[in-house]
């Protein structure tokens, strides 16, 4: 009996079309929970380091006083977690998956350039001498 049902499914796996995509022939299909790999503005990077705290396998490091924030790309986890907790949302998911790595080091660096905007000086009558 077992015998049948084996040869049921190696004659209908034979004829029917593979379950897998070629890829990269035929790319596979992204949706809206697809997720990438995280991408980060530097620009707009406060090194607050939640992402760090937050992330749950220690993929990211903010070295705030040398303005570097590393990621580990073999250690994410892909969990969405930083995006979701950065203030100032300047990480999001990119959908396209990271490129094949070249060397066993996962870790990619990024120079943050964020210039904190001066306040405005006040005058002697606590009024913005600006206004
Ligand atoms: S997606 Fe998750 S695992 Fe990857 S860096 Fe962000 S918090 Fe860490
Ligand atoms: S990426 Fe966002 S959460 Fe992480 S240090 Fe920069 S501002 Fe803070």
């Amino acid at each position: 009996m077992a015998f049948f049902e084996m040869a049921k499914t190696a004659i209908r796996t034979v004829v029917s079309r593979p379950a897998t995509l070629m890829y990269p022939a035929r790319p596979g299909k992204k949706t809206g929970l697809s997720r990438g790999h995280v991408v980060i503005d530097p620009s707009r990077c406060i090194s607050c380091g939640m992402c760090m705290k937050k992330c749950p396998s220690e993929a990211i490091c903010v070295e705030k006083d040398e303005r570097i924030w590393r990621i580990d790309r073999l250690r994410c986890v892909v969990c969405n977690s930083c995006i979701e907790v950065c203030p100032v949302k300047c990480l999001r998911m990119d959908l396209q998956y990271s490129p094949a790595l070249l060397s066993h080091s996962g870790l990619e660096t990024f120079l943050i350039t964020y210039v904190k905007p001066e306040r405005p000086k006040k005058s002697e009558t606590g009024e913005n001498a600006d206004a």
